[in-house]
């Protein structure tokens, strides 16, 4: 048994949105649906499975977008991110119109998650790391039998989440990077929120702001 996983581009932003889902039971989450919900849904008929929930990495727009519409849509609940993120969700609708994203809608998650909880997807469990910096309520997943993170906008291959957002913090960051990501293990690979799959062997080797060699300096 297996947790599969079909990460599907969305919005103007080409957010990475994951659809994941347990093998076994065919019962999935959504992560992260900014918006393009047809993209979505076309991937869960496709594969003939049970949405169980929607988990949020963070508020903003491009991740968390259409995440009100799909919870109505197939009739699940909204988990996540941590509670610090509400201003960002609240926000929703207004930073749609500024950022030109029509119909996105201000999102009221049915639980926040915490650093050290899990998350049922079928027989597959999540943990839950809260990894602040970009947004202070920022949370990654972390499936530890694939060896596989859902990193959403704290880490990208050769980058990091921006900073320079309200309530964002660059030593934040870096602190839930280096605390949080690293000692899962070097061989982990991760999902960013925008961008190509990498692992955290070859981000501590090259990455330009969190490489060991960066931070020894
Ligand atoms: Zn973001």
């Amino acid at each position: 048994m297996s947790l599969r996983v079909e990460v599907v581009p969305v919005t103007p932003f080409q957010q990475n949105c994951s659809v994941i889902w347990c093998d076994q039971k065919l019962e999935g989450a959504v992560i992260d649906p900014g918006g393009d919900l047809e993209k979505i849904t076309a991937v869960i008929t496709q594969h003939d499975i049970q949405i169980k929930q929607i988990l949020l990495t963070h508020g903003h727009l491009d991740h968390a977008g259409g995440a009100t519409d799909l919870s109505q849509q197939l009739n699940v609940k909204i988990n996540g991110p941590q509670k610090e993120d509400n201003f960002w969700l609240d926000a929703m609708e207004q930073h749609g119109q500024s950022y030109g994203f029509p119909g996105v809608k201000n999102c009221k998650p049915d639980t926040w998650l915490n650093d050290g909880e899990s998350v049922k997807v079928g027989n597959e469990t999540l943990q839950v790391f809260h990894c602040p910096g970009h947004t202070p309520g920022h949370i990654i997943f972390y499936h530890e039998t694939s060896r596989l993170a859902f990193v959403g906008d704290v880490l990208f291959k050769g980058s990091i989440g921006r900073t320079d957002f309200p309530k964002g913090d660059l030593q934040t960051l870096i602190n839930s990077i280096t605390q949080k990501l690293w000692p899962l293990g070097n061989e982990v690979r991760f999902v960013s929120g925008h961008g190509p799959i990498s692992d955290f062997a070859s981000e501590r080797q090259s990455n330009p702001f969190v490489s060991d060699s960066v931070l020894a300096r």
